[in-house]
């Protein structure tokens, strides 16, 4: 276990997503922090469109191949099936996860996945296995039609085999992290602010200061960077963590497809990533859970002077408002619709969105002081799977600043999140946790191509 730290008497978080906000809600409730003063910075006014947080929906499940995640969600889960999932902002439709391949294809990556996830929830979290009408809870799907049987009301092909999480559901992003926000906010702890930060002032072994676009400059005891796929800017994550970017897009539906789709699980492919969440107010969104696009831009080296470097960030609508899904990502999202919903396969897209991830190379998040810097505080890495543990994940943030472990999870989180010893030599990190799609595509390669075959198909 770590030594118990010193308590800060200041500190600054910057960044109001999933682990800045809950980072800030978690100090506000603890006694020992209860004389620091905490800020948030926030670069857009709150909610950030742009933010991996902000959605219409993001997947709630304990289904995972490791076992501390699934234990991480069974203390998540109460919170969103009570008040904080209440009001629509949680949703237990169940999780329907399937593979393309039948099983004389072979155990691969997607298989072996699947299998370990549902002996987690077996065994982890003893839920019992058994058709839902028998009172099961997760029920294995060994044949096409049992998957078709799950999913009839979508009159597509979703799956060869797999299985459903009946506990399993989604979440209005959006209005989960308003929520939390609200929490926040009664607790009269945090003070918010609207400001960018430009960059950190470093020092030999601290931060100095935190430099805002315009030039204000602001100092804490702690800094606590929880910027998201923005964080390759403001400290060197080469080789440890970087954003990638991943497609979404939307179509509206009529009241009677809402009616026939509203109550469907969520069906994710775990043999190409793809995803599509029940529609809410006449809309449904498809998704991919893919490697991403990695958008390598220059930037000077943020914590020496008179270097370059080359990083991948997040380009969003807030930076070209018109900046839709490239046309491999577009066609990636409009063939799973036209196979799972055949009905909806020539709807067009009401809008798209390239939202980004902050992908380390095993998919472990990075909550960890910095080696180097004994005033700074990094939690990211979201790896596009941190949203569901919005509840709790704050106080497993807090319980490894403060170097107090709780309990045997916790010290197998901490190790898990803890900064590597050892950087990827890589300038951007494709990660080896289980994705769909193509490893290796560049946003700016696949948006070009998009252009050329649109041309094309308006000669
Ligand atoms: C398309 C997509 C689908 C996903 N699906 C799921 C899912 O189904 N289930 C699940 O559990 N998780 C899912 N995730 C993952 C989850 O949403 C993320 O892991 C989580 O939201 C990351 O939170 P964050 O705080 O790291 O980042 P963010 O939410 O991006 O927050 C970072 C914040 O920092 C701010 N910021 C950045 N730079 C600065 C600066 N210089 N100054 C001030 N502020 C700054 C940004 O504006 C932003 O608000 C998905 C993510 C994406 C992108």
């Amino acid at each position: 276990m770590a030594a118990t730290k010193d308590i800060p008497s200041s500190i600054l978080i910057i960044g109001s997503g999933v682990f800045g906000l809950s980072t800030a809600h978690a100090l506000a409730q603890r006694d020992a922090f209860k004389s620091s003063k905490i800020t948030l910075l926030e670069r857009l006014d709150f909610p950030a469109p742009d933010a991996a947080s902000i959605d219409t929906s993001r997947i709630i499940r304990p289904d995972y191949a490791d076992g501390a995640y699934a234990a991480l969600m069974a203390e998540a889960h109460p919170h969103w099936r009570g008040e904080f999932g209440a009001e629509g902002r949680y949703t237990e439709s169940g999780l329907c996860l399937t593979q393309d391949t039948n099983a004389d294809g072979g155990d691969d990556d997607a298989h072996l996945y699947l299998v370990r996830a549902l002996e987690n929830v077996k065994t982890r979290l003893g839920l019992k296995v058994g058709r839902r009408e028998n009172g099961g809870q997760v029920e294995p799907m060994e044949t096409p039609e049992d998957v078709g049987r799950v999913t009839s009301c979508m009159g597509g092909e979703c799956g060869k085999r797999g299985y459903v999480n009946w506990t399993s559901g989604w979440a209005d992003a959006e209005a989960g992290m308003c929520h939390m926000r609200k929490l926040v906010e009664i607790l009269g702890r945090v003070e918010f602010k609207t400001a960018e930060v430009a960059k950190l002032n470093y020092g030999k072994d601290r931060v100095e200061s935190v430099e805002l676009v315009g030039g204000e400059k602001l100092t804490a005891d702690l800094v606590v960077l929880a910027t998201g796929a923005w964080t390759p800017k403001l400290v060197d994550l080469r080789g440890i963590a970087s954003a990638t970017g991943q497609v979404l897009a939307y179509i509206d539906i009529t009241q009677e497809e809402q009616d026939r789709l509203g109550s469907n699980p969520v069906v994710l492919c775990e043999t190409n990533g793809m995803f599509i969440i029940p529609p809410r107010n006449r809309e449904l969104k498809v998704a991919r859970h893919g490697y991403g696009y990695a958008n390598l831009t220059r930037i000077p080296h943020p914590e020496r002077q008179g270097e370059m470097i080359t990083v991948s960030l997040p380009r969003t609508k807030q930076d070209d408002p018109k900046m839709n899904i490239s046309f491999e990502g577009d066609k990636a999202c409009r063939e799973y619709l036209a196979k799972s919903i055949p009905d909806l396969a020539t709807r067009p897209w009401t809008h798209t969105r390239i939202c980004w991830y902050t992908d380390t190379p095993t998919g472990d998040w990075l909550i960890s002081y910095h080696p180097t810097y004994s005033n700074l505080f990094v939690t990211t890495g979201g790896s596009g799977h941190a949203y569901k543990f919005l509840p709790v994940v704050g106080e497993r943030i807090v319980d490894i600043m403060s170097g107090n472990e709780k309990d045997d999870l916790g010290a197998e989180l901490t190790k898990k999140w803890k900064w590597p010893e050892q950087r990827k030599k890589v300038d951007h990190v494709w990660t080896d946790d289980w994705r769909g799609g193509v490893k290796g595509m560049y946003l700016d390669e696949e948006m070009a191509k998009g252009q050329k075959e649109m041309a094309k198909s308006r000669l």
